[in-house]
């Protein structure tokens, strides 16, 4: 086996409309597990979702911040254009009929460097896809009812950025976050992380002149990459510092991980969050995402709270 990686995307952070309908459609179309329902810690009157692995790994953790009434984003260069799931090889022809059977639009399945790619969107327009994997039926996965292991989704595989430019945001997933050019294809550059099962490949899409995007409901708000722990997220910031000139924020605590955040040359917002100390942090791993968890700081207005949250259904594992 190839030693294990800390390193690649940690999570994915995007905008939605409904809350239910957000959470019906990653829970019960993709079969992702909820494993964590708290609230914006930002704007206490909305929700922040988290959606999973069965224990929430850094690599599988696609979160939402719903509005009832978001307007649609539209896709603009400086952004994250697609955010990409890992499946089983031989997993992609029952997914394509599952879709089928939701009523979820899909693409022509394509090939992108010699893998197979379903493309589809969300309810909001958030572009996804799916690519088979080899090796990935070996993995553990979270199954639910109508996703049995055999197909359920592994983790991310990647994200694609639309940018301007390849050069400065590939000078920065290189030499801070640990990840390795390794090919071409039209004007896509793909950096992987080598050993990386989940969450280890960026595509950088370079398309100079396009337009700039409107974010809304569909649109990823940043990017999330792991650091081990504290020590080695200062030793990227003095990284960004000293060799990018670029300033991180303070480190913010965000109850499952500790997070700075920053603006790349390409304009998409960037995160480095920890490792630890993960999901199971205030619920037990076995529950995780069956309440509503808030903060020790926002627990005394729970119940006003609670009283402007809109209800989601939270479906449990399959027996
Ligand atoms: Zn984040």
């Amino acid at each position: 086996m190839t030693a294990a990686t800390h390193h690649g995307i940690h999570h994915v952070t995007a905008i939605s409309g409904p809350a239910g309908r957000n959470a019906r459609f990653y829970t019960q179309v993709l079969g992702l597990r909820l494993v964590k329902k708290t609230v914006n810690f930002d704007d206490p009157g909305t929700y922040h979702l988290y959606y999973g692995d069965s224990a929430g790994m850094p690599g599988t953790i696609l979160t939402f911040f719903p509005y009832e009434h978001a307007a649609p984003g539209r896709l603009g260069v400086g952004e994250t254009q697609e955010t990409v799931f890992r499946v089983p090889e031989g997993s992609i022809g029952w997914w394509t009929q599952r879709l089928i059977e939701k009523g979820v639009a899909f693409e022509p399945i394509i090939k992108r460097f010699g893998e197979t790619v379903l493309a589809f969107k969300d309810p909001d327009g958030m572009r996804l896809a799916l690519v088979a994997v080899p090796g990935a039926d070996a993995e553990e996965a979270w199954s639910t009812g109508e996703i049995p292991a055999d197909h359920a989704i592994r983790g991310f595989h990647s994200v694609s950025l639309l940018l301007e430019e390849a050069g400065p945001t590939g000078a920065i997933l290189t030499d801070v976050f640990g990840f390795r050019e390794i090919g071409s294809e039209g004007s896509t550059t793909r950096f992987a992380v080598d050993g990386a099962t989940v969450g280890g490949v960026v595509d950088i899409r370079a398309v100079g002149g396009f337009l700039r995007p409107r974010p809304g409901a569909g649109s990823v708000h940043h990017i999330a990459f792991r650091a081990k722990d504290d020590a080695e997220q200062e030793a990227m910031v003095k990284r960004l510092v000293e060799n990018h000139g670029l300033a991180a924020t303070e480190q913010k605590d965000r109850n499952y991980f500790r997070s700075v955040y920053f603006r790349e040359p390409g304009h998409v917002l960037f995160e480095i969050a920890t490792d630890a100390p993960g999901f199971a942090v205030d619920e037990p791993a076995a529950e995780l995402g069956a309440s509503l968890k808030l903060p020790a700081v926002l627990e005394e207005h729970r119940a006003e709270i609670e009283a402007v949250l809109p209800a989601i259904e939270t479906p449990a594992a399959a027996a």
